[in-house]
Protein backbone atom coordinates (compact mmCIF):
# COMPACT_ATOMS: atom_id res chain seq x y z
CA UNK A 1 0.00 0.00 0.00
CA UNK A 2 1.49 3.51 -1.10
CA UNK A 3 -0.02 6.22 0.66
CA UNK A 4 0.04 9.98 -0.94
CA UNK A 5 0.52 12.46 1.18
CA UNK A 6 -0.05 16.12 1.50
CA UNK A 7 1.89 17.80 4.42
CA UNK A 8 2.70 21.54 5.40
CA UNK A 9 5.64 22.68 6.11
CA UNK A 10 6.38 25.84 9.17
CA UNK A 11 9.07 28.25 9.28
CA UNK A 12 9.81 28.02 13.43
CA UNK A 13 12.20 30.33 14.80
CA UNK A 14 14.92 28.60 16.91
CA UNK A 15 15.24 29.90 20.47
CA UNK A 16 18.70 30.58 21.42
CA UNK A 17 18.97 28.39 24.43
CA UNK A 18 17.60 25.45 22.54
CA UNK A 19 20.15 22.59 22.03
CA UNK A 20 20.23 22.54 18.17
CA UNK A 21 18.44 20.08 16.25
CA UNK A 22 19.93 18.15 13.33
CA UNK A 23 18.80 18.68 9.94
CA UNK A 24 17.01 15.84 8.40
CA UNK A 25 18.58 17.08 4.76
CA UNK A 26 22.18 17.20 5.63
CA UNK A 27 22.51 15.82 8.94
CA UNK A 28 24.42 18.80 10.15
CA UNK A 29 23.12 21.28 13.21
CA UNK A 30 20.89 23.89 12.69
CA UNK A 31 22.21 26.79 14.06
CA UNK A 32 20.20 29.65 12.08
CA UNK A 33 17.52 31.78 13.85
CA UNK A 34 14.53 29.97 11.77
CA UNK A 35 14.41 26.50 10.40
CA UNK A 36 11.44 24.60 8.72
CA UNK A 37 9.38 21.74 10.02
CA UNK A 38 8.01 19.17 7.91
CA UNK A 39 7.39 15.53 8.10
CA UNK A 40 7.83 15.19 11.91
CA UNK A 41 11.62 16.54 11.07
CA UNK A 42 13.57 19.91 11.18
CA UNK A 43 15.20 20.98 8.06
CA UNK A 44 17.92 23.97 6.91
CA UNK A 45 15.83 26.49 5.00
CA UNK A 46 17.98 25.47 1.82
CA UNK A 47 17.85 21.85 3.07
CA UNK A 48 13.92 21.06 2.14
CA UNK A 49 14.07 20.60 -1.55
CA UNK A 50 11.87 19.53 -4.17
CA UNK A 51 13.52 16.00 -5.90
CA UNK A 52 12.50 17.30 -8.79
CA UNK A 53 13.71 20.62 -9.32
CA UNK A 54 15.29 21.06 -6.47
CA UNK A 55 13.39 24.71 -5.42
CA UNK A 56 12.79 25.56 -1.92
CA UNK A 57 9.71 24.01 -0.68
CA UNK A 58 9.70 26.64 2.43
CA UNK A 59 9.40 29.09 -0.08
CA UNK A 60 6.50 28.08 -1.90
CA UNK A 61 3.02 28.29 -0.30
CA UNK A 62 4.49 25.88 2.24
CA UNK A 63 2.90 22.58 1.25
CA UNK A 64 4.97 19.27 0.01
CA UNK A 65 3.72 16.38 -1.36
CA UNK A 66 5.19 13.11 -0.52
CA UNK A 67 5.26 10.13 -2.76
CA UNK A 68 7.31 6.70 -1.67
CA UNK A 69 10.25 8.54 -0.66
CA UNK A 70 10.31 11.32 -2.74
CA UNK A 71 9.32 14.72 -1.58
CA UNK A 72 7.93 16.96 -4.42
CA UNK A 73 6.59 20.46 -4.53
CA UNK A 74 2.87 20.94 -6.22
CA UNK A 75 4.07 21.36 -9.68
CA UNK A 76 6.30 18.52 -10.05
CA UNK A 77 3.79 16.51 -8.31
CA UNK A 78 0.79 16.80 -10.23
CA UNK A 79 3.11 16.62 -13.49
CA UNK A 80 4.54 13.27 -12.50
CA UNK A 81 1.03 11.91 -10.45
CA UNK A 82 -1.70 13.97 -12.32
CA UNK A 83 -5.06 13.13 -11.74
CA UNK A 84 -4.80 10.01 -9.24
CA UNK A 85 -7.93 8.11 -11.33
CA UNK A 86 -11.56 6.53 -10.62
CA UNK A 87 -11.97 4.80 -7.34
CA UNK A 88 -12.84 1.16 -8.09
CA UNK A 89 -14.95 0.87 -5.49
CA UNK A 90 -17.61 4.13 -6.31
CA UNK A 91 -16.17 4.70 -9.80
CA UNK A 92 -16.14 8.35 -8.65
CA UNK A 93 -13.24 10.69 -9.94
CA UNK A 94 -10.40 10.79 -7.36
CA UNK A 95 -8.50 14.59 -7.10
CA UNK A 96 -5.01 14.51 -7.09
CA UNK A 97 -4.45 15.45 -4.05
CA UNK A 98 -6.69 12.96 -2.38
CA UNK A 99 -5.20 10.28 0.22
CA UNK A 100 -5.71 6.83 -1.69
CA UNK A 101 -5.28 3.53 -0.83
CA UNK A 102 -3.97 1.35 -3.38
CA UNK A 103 -4.74 -2.51 -4.13
CA UNK A 104 -3.23 -4.29 -7.40
CA UNK A 105 -3.99 -1.45 -10.06
CA UNK A 106 -6.39 -0.41 -8.11
CA UNK A 107 -7.08 3.07 -6.63
CA UNK A 108 -9.40 3.90 -3.31
CA UNK A 109 -10.51 6.62 -1.41
CA UNK A 110 -10.11 6.59 2.26
CA UNK A 111 -13.46 5.93 2.85
CA UNK A 112 -14.10 3.46 0.02
CA UNK A 113 -11.56 1.34 1.38
CA UNK A 114 -13.66 -1.25 3.26
CA UNK A 115 -14.89 -4.70 2.56
CA UNK A 116 -17.56 -4.18 -0.21
CA UNK A 117 -20.10 -6.97 1.43
CA UNK A 118 -19.77 -5.93 5.10
CA UNK A 119 -18.48 -2.66 5.10
CA UNK A 120 -15.69 -3.23 7.69
CA UNK A 121 -13.02 -1.01 7.27
CA UNK A 122 -9.34 -1.79 7.11
CA UNK A 123 -6.42 -0.54 8.69
CA UNK A 124 -2.52 -0.33 7.73
CA UNK A 125 -1.55 -4.31 8.32
CA UNK A 126 -4.52 -5.63 8.07
CA UNK A 127 -5.27 -8.39 5.80
CA UNK A 128 -7.55 -8.23 2.54
CA UNK A 129 -8.53 -9.92 -0.31
CA UNK A 130 -8.93 -9.04 -3.62
CA UNK A 131 -11.87 -11.58 -5.64
CA UNK A 132 -13.73 -10.39 -9.03
CA UNK A 133 -12.10 -6.60 -8.35
CA UNK A 134 -13.96 -6.51 -5.35
CA UNK A 135 -12.01 -5.90 -2.05
CA UNK A 136 -13.12 -8.26 0.93
CA UNK A 137 -12.47 -8.90 4.34
CA UNK A 138 -10.75 -12.37 5.35
CA UNK A 139 -14.24 -13.61 6.88
CA UNK A 140 -16.61 -12.91 3.67
CA UNK A 141 -13.35 -13.89 1.12
CA UNK A 142 -13.26 -17.68 3.18
CA UNK A 143 -17.31 -17.89 2.78
CA UNK A 144 -17.05 -16.59 -0.78
CA UNK A 145 -13.99 -18.97 -1.66
CA UNK A 146 -16.28 -22.04 -1.30
CA UNK A 147 -17.59 -21.08 -4.77
CA UNK A 148 -15.50 -20.81 -7.73
CA UNK A 149 -12.19 -19.47 -8.34
CA UNK A 150 -9.76 -17.76 -6.18
CA UNK A 151 -8.18 -14.25 -6.90
CA UNK A 152 -6.50 -13.63 -3.61
CA UNK A 153 -3.85 -11.24 -2.42
CA UNK A 154 -3.05 -10.52 0.87
CA UNK A 155 -1.06 -7.36 2.51
ZN1 LIG B 1 20.57 20.90 6.36
ZN1 LIG C 1 9.63 20.77 -7.88
ZN1 LIG D 1 -14.72 5.86 -3.71
ZN1 LIG E 1 -16.51 -8.36 4.99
Amino acid sequence: MVLDKEESVSLVSVRSREKPRGCAGCNGKIRDRFMLQALDLYWHEDCLKCACCDCRLGQLGSTLYTRANLILCRRDYLSLFGVTGNCAACSKLIPAFEMVMRARDNVYHLDCFACQLCRQRFHVGDTFFLRNNMILCQLDYESCRLNGSTDMQSQ
